[in-house]
């Protein structure tokens, strides 16, 4: 898309939204369907994705807009249920766009496969061993998924530690040997388990031990998407608070939340608020990213904040944030869901890496959304005003109606079910 501005669409409908992006954004014709279908996955898919399927669980599909990163125009389609996210992620892009935009970029992209051998009789000769073979074990992982390496990727490397050398237990001590593979534009989980799977008899061979676990880590450490933005005091002036307050608050809560896990946990919860919902849209694992983002948020020996928030020379707020983010653009589900299809056509991003920095983008984003509001008014002055449908609907309020009590609720400034209910059974009486 030539933007990611398009101005007034929060108010439009929804079919006024989706002809407009249908303007913009070239869709296929079977895109096309999907997008305007009351089902969004056909259960004969849904069937064939998991077991015991007896339907499907859909949730809001919106699109962050005004993302600018590396120069390049994102909307960003995001699955997620909670009122604000998807206003506060476009808002704060908004002002980082005025700001020159998000710059981001990526590690290599290694995923790791763990092997555990147990029961060798002398550990440092076995590890050393492993080390010797380097070169064997990493073309007989390539032999077992040849196409990976085809394309460029596949294992490249692989290192072995000793853990509990101490250990009197008869199950402490153990050998890891993790293998480094390249998955290109794949989360590889499939990849790399079948690789650790078809090398673990080479692995007895050579240590003399037993293999219990092949296994991918989700604490994907050398797969990083690093995202930053810099920001003049000026551009975050909000009513009733001067930029240099804000942004002095949001230092502020950044080092709170880097001091003390109970609120790092908080903090942590919103950036997730942003990274989840684009790696759902995309089909990919969220439950991987959100393992690894909080592991990689514990790296220096306690849980702190996954942002840091800083004041430059020149009084600019600035904010970084670096996570593993192993998601693919191929494999999974992400080719089967056709609304994860229909996303990345949206997104338009290339590669599994560019995709990893689009979403480092948006939780950077979603941050400083949360935090500005926390160090102003609160969250509670938007975030209630954006749920007060959601409560209207919880009571029993249907179409129209639905807006007419949330506005309600908003004036009263009572945003309650048992309110709600009230409103509903005066309206419909
Ligand atoms: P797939 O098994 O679908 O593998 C992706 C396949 O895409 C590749 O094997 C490759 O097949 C093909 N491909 C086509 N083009 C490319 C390209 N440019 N780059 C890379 N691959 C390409 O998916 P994944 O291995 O990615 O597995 C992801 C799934 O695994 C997720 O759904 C996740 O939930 C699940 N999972 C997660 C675990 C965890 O996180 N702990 C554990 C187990 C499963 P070919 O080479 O033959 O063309």
């Amino acid at each position: 898309m030539e933007s990611s501005r398009i101005p007034g669409f929060y108010n439009k409908t929804v079919e006024e939204r989706r002809e407009l992006l249908t303007k913009l954004h070239s869709f296929t014709e079977e895109e096309l369907e999907h997008l305007n279908s009351k089902e969004a996955l056909p259960v004969e898919t849904a069937d064939k994705m998991i077991e015991n399927v007896i339907g499907t669980f859909p949730l809001p599909l919106g699109l962050g807009l005004n993302f600018l990163i590396n120069d390049k125009e994102y909307v960003v389609p995001m699955a997620i249920e909670e009122p604000s996210v998807v206003a506060s992620a476009s808002y704060i892009a908004k002002i980082v766009r005025e700001a020159g935009g998000f710059k981001t970029e990526a590690t290599e992209r290694l995923m790791i496969g763990q092997i555990q051998v147990v029961g060798c009789s002398d550990f440092q000769a076995a590890k050393q061993t492993l080390l010797n073979e380097k070169d064997k074990l990493i073309v007989a992982a390539n032999d077992a998924y040849p196409s990976m390496k085809a394309r460029g990727g596949g294992a490249e490397d692989l290192d072995v530690r000793i853990l509990n050398e101490d250990s009197n237990s008869t199950y402490g001590k153990m050998l890891v040997m993790h293998l480094y593979i390249n998955t290109c534009d794949a989360m590889g989980a499939n990849v790399i388990n079948t690789m650790v799977e078809s090398i673990a008899p080479i692995v007895e061979d050579l240590t003399g031990g037993k293999v219990y676990l092949r296994i991918l880590s989700n604490y994907a450490d050398r797969c990083l998407a690093k995202a930053k933005c810099v920001i003049p005091p000026n551009l975050l002036e909000s009513e009733g608070f001067t930029g240099e307050e804000v942004r002095d608050g949001v230092v502020h809560a950044y080092e709170f939340a880097a001091s003390d896990p109970y609120r790092a946990v908080t903090h942590n919860k919103g950036i997730m608020n942003g990274i989840d919902p684009i790696v759902i849209a995309t089909g990919n694992d969220w439950r991987a990213v959100e393992a690894g983002a909080h592991a990689y948020a514990s790296r220096y020996g306690h849980y702190g904040s996954m942002t840091t928030w800083s004041v430059d020379n020149d009084g600019n707020l600035v904010g970084e944030l670096e996570l593993p983010m192993t998601v693919g653009i191929v494999g999974g589900s992400i080719r089967v869901h056709p609304i994860s299809k229909i996303a990345h056509s949206i997104l338009n991003v290339e590669s599994a890496q560019e995709l990893a920095q689009v979403i480092v983008a948006v939780g950077l984003a979603q941050n400083l959304g949360a935090l500005k509001a926390l160090v102003t008014d609160g969250i509670q002055k938007g975030h209630m005003a954006l749920h007060s449908r959601s409560v209207a609907i919880a009571a029993g309020a249907t179409g129209e109606m639905i807006d007419i009590i949330a506005e309600k609720l908003v004036s009263e400034k009572e945003i309650r079910v048992g309110k709600a209910k009230e409103l509903v059974e005066q309206l419909t009486k």
